[in-house]
Parts: C-alpha cells; structure tokens; sequence
C-alpha cells in the first residue's frame, strides 16, 4: 500500500483537485490509502468565526457560514458532472453546514467556547473537505470511499492537541481500511480529527494532518508514505522568507523532527513517529510540480551531508528566566521550577542554565508567559521573600533560531561559525542551548531580528 496525504492547498481549489485525482490514478496499482486536510484556510476560517460567535457577532458568523457553503458547493458544481452524485454530495455537504451554523449558534446562546467545542468545529473542515474529494475521486472513474477517521482513531481528552491511543486505533485502522483496499476501494480518510473512547471529537494538533497520514501509514504497513504539499520538498529554510533556500533529496527521520520541531512548517513534528517505528519512509511532494523527486526522509539517507542541513526558527516565544545568588548549589531549583510550570500547563520548549546555577532560564510559547510567570512567582514566594531568588522576569517576544544536521555530530566549528555569523549580523544573542546529541544549535534572539538571523547563518552555511 501507498499513503497519500494531501494538505491544504492541494484540496484548496479546482485545478488542485484535478491534480489530485490524477495523481491518485496514476498510482492505483499501488493500492493507495489517501488522508487530506481541509481546504486551505478552512480550519482558520472555521476558528475564527467560533469567536465570532462567542463575541455574538452575528453577521459575521453568518457571513463565514455562507462563505464555506460557497466554497465548497462551487467545488461540488464544478467537479462532479454527474447530477445524481452533485445532488447527493451537496446534501450531505448542506447537511454538515446546516449542523455546523447550530454549533455556532449554540456558542453564542450559551457565551461559552470550550476545546472541545472548538475541536467540534474544527472538524468540519477535514469532513467537508475529504467529502469531496471522495466523490471527485469517483467522478473520476476511482472507488473512493470516504472514511471518517473518528471511527477508527482513539485519543484522550486533550482538546485540541490529543494523544492518540496506539494499540486502540492502529488495530481499528488496519481492521477498517484493509477490507477495502483489498476489495480495489481507496479509502479518503479525514486527517486531524480523532474521538475520545465515548466518542467524544477531538483534534490532534494544529498541522496534524501530517500526523494521522503517518499513523494510517504505519497501522496499515504502508510502503512508503507520500506527504503532498505545495513545495518541492523539505529545503534548506523557509523558502517564504530566506532566498536562496534550496530543496534537500534526502534527510533523515531526526533531522526532520528536529527541524519541524523548531518551526519548519513543512512537516508535522510527530509525523516521524510512526513512521520511524515501522521503518517506513517519508517522502515530501509537490502537488504543483507532481515529477519532481521531493524529500526522502528515512532511517539513514544515502548522502551525507555537510555539517548543517538546516536552518528554522520559530517566532511567538517568551523567555522566562529566574535569577539569584541564593539558588548556586540549592538542589531541586530546577526540579521546583519544571513542576510547577507541567502542573500549570505550560510546555517548555528549550531550556538553558549557566555553570554558575545562578540563572535559570526557559522559552515557552508567549501566549503562555504569563501563567508561567505567575506561577513561578508563587512557588518561589518564599524564596522571593528570603531573597533566595531575585526575581521571576520574562522577556516577549523573542525566536528561537535552530541549525539542524546529523553531519553536526562531531564536526568541529559549527558554533564558532554560527555564532559569528550572527554577530556578524549585528544580533544579538539571548540564550543558547545545544543538546548533547549534537543534532542540533539553537539559540534565543529578539523576535524581530530572528529572520535576518536566519538568512545570515543560511548564507554563512552556503546551503
Ligand atoms: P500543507 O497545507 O500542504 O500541509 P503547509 O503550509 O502546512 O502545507 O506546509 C508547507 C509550507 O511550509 C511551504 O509552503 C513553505 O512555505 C513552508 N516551509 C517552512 N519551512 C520550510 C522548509 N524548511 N522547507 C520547505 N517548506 C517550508
Ligand atoms: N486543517 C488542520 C489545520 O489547519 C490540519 C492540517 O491542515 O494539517 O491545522
Ligand atoms: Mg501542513
């Protein structure tokens, strides 16, 4: 088998859809399992209007409603020729809308916005869209069944961002869809959205149909998985903000987790997983440019590169630090402070403190900063008052800019050089931190010089 993810844009529109089931044809031999995203800017769309809603902004809820319906029906007028099926899809489409305005309008009744109803909404986006591409792929002359994953994929409760139960759903998957790719049916599984054991719907992360691809993938032992975006493949940086970024042939699974763990937008971190498990490899593909290779990601790629493959960052952060000379050689400082921020919630993304133990600081997403800091400011009241620590201080927003490649591990120079790129950049340097697998540097700057930081560091590496 071959798993297909389509992502955003290559459901986003008409031609894209043709693309689609094009390239689903030409690899049916293969028997084809295909997992895609909502259409392009849906799921925004879809979060942004719940506020809306919230807030008792009618029109615009009402406006976003009619906006959806047009999108997709358009869709539907456009691509499915046959009345019989265009009846039947847009019904079913209708359908979904009709339920979708009577959540928005619960939440505006009620004035409450929970996760979970946010996930709720959210999911219309992957059902509408894999929806259509279903019938698409039938109009296309492909048994297409449209596979709603929430009856296969089990999480826990964490709205928004949930953990898939494995064993549940890898059995579920492979108990679901085996039947029908044996019968000569491609299954169009929804991505992103799961359900809890009552069957309650949950989302796994924002991006994460990436993920669902990789876990349908590996549950049902696919040969390879294909993630189809709008890129060539996994490059250098990000191509929207740094010239010169070119297309890498192959990297390996630590590399692209590293990497899209700090910002490379390409891939969903998790979606190695998996795939690693299994051993099965990634490949990144380009739905606008479907001969090119594309980025193969696997246990150990053929060539190895020089030092530093990559160079991300990731924007929207805060750094959180506590200072004092009372807490040099005080055990548990450490211990106190990660406990206290997991029991709040807040996930730390990096973590960074001198030999002198005399300042401990963390990055944690900025949205998060201020119950970071809080709590903190409580756990440490007491030390605060006996002048044990100084005091809690939080600088927002700043970037974490990471260099990222396995050909890192053991070269010498690879600090030296970046570094004096970035001064040579004129930046500066909040904090550093390099983990001893040595996959990877990354380092704190103000927010608004992480892009020339990036560039600077990029052209330094010749990538
Ligand atoms: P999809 O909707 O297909 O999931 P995304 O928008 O999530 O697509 O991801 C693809 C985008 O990721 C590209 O259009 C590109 O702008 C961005 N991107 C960021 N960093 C990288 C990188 N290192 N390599 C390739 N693309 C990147
Ligand atoms: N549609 C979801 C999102 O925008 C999932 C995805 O596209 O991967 O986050
Ligand atoms: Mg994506």
């Amino acid at each position: 088998m071959l798993t297909m993810k389509f992502g955003g844009t290559s459901v986003g529109d008409v031609p894209r859809l043709q693309e689609v089931a094009a390239i689903v044809k030409q690899f049916l031999d293969k028997q084809p399992v295909v997992v895609a995203s909502a259409m392009s800017g849906v799921t925004n769309l879809l979060l942004d209007t719940s506020r809306r809603a919230l807030e008792r902004k009618s029109a615009d809820v009402s406006h976003a409603v009619a906006v959806l319906r047009d999108k997709h029906l358009s869709i539907a007028n456009a691509l499915i020729p046959d009345d019989g099926r265009r009846a039947a899809l847009i019904g079913e489409q209708q359908e979904s809308i009709d339920e979708l305005a009577n959540l928005y309008r619960g939440v505006s009744l009620l004035r409450e916005l929970t996760p979970r109803s946010l996930d709720a909404i959210a999911s219309f986006g992957e059902i509408l869209s894999c929806r259509q591409v279903a019938a698409i792929l039938q109009a296309n002359g492909i048994d297409a069944q449209f596979v709603d994953a929430r009856t296969m994929i089990r999480t826990d409760d964490n709205f928004g961002e949930a953990s898939i139960d494995f064993p549940y759903s890898n059995a579920a998957i492979s108990r679901a869809l085996g039947p029908l790719v044996r019968k000569g049916l491609v299954p169009v599984v929804t991505g992103f959205i799961a359900s809890t054991a009552d069957g309650i719907t949950t989302t796994i992360g924002r991006s994460g149909s990436d993920y669902t691809g990789s876990v349908v993938g590996a549950a049902v032992d696919s040969e390879e998985i294909w993630i189809w975006t709008d890129v060539d493949g996994v490059m250098t940086a990000d191509p929207r903000f740094v010239t010169g970024a070119k297309v890498l042939s192959e990297i390996s699974y630590r590399e692209a987790a590293e990497m899209s763990y700090f910002g490379a937008k390409v891939i969903h971190p998790k979606t190695m997983v998996p795939a690693i498990e299994k051993n099965i490899p990634i490949r990144i593909k380009n739905t606008f440019n479907p001969t090119h290779e594309g980025t193969l990601i696997s246990a150990k790629p053929k060539s190895v590169a020089r030092a530093a493959r990559t160079v991300t960052s990731i924007d929207n952060l805060a750094i959180i630090s506590i200072e004092g000379n009372g807490m040099i050689g005080v055990p548990g400082v450490s211990g106190r402070i990660f406990s206290a921020l997991a029991r709040a919630q807040v996930n730390v993304m990096m973590i960074s403190q001198a030999s002198s133990e005399h300042n401990v600081c963390f990055i944690v997403p900025q949205k998060d900063c201020q119950t970071g800091a809080k709590t903190l400011r409580e756990e440490f009241s007491v030390d605060i008052a006996k002048k044990i620590i100084d005091d809690v201080l939080v600088k927002e927003p700043v970037s974490i800019v990471a260099v990222v490649g396995e050909g890192m591990i053991g070269a010498k120079g690879v600090a030296g050089k970046t570094f004096d790129a970035v001064a040579k950049a004129d930046v500066n340097v909040i904090a550093i931190a390099q983990g001893s697998s040595e996959l990877n540097i990354s380092f704190v700057v103000e927010q608004q010089d992480a892009r020339q930081t990036v560039q600077a560091v990029h052209d330094a590496f010749h990538l």
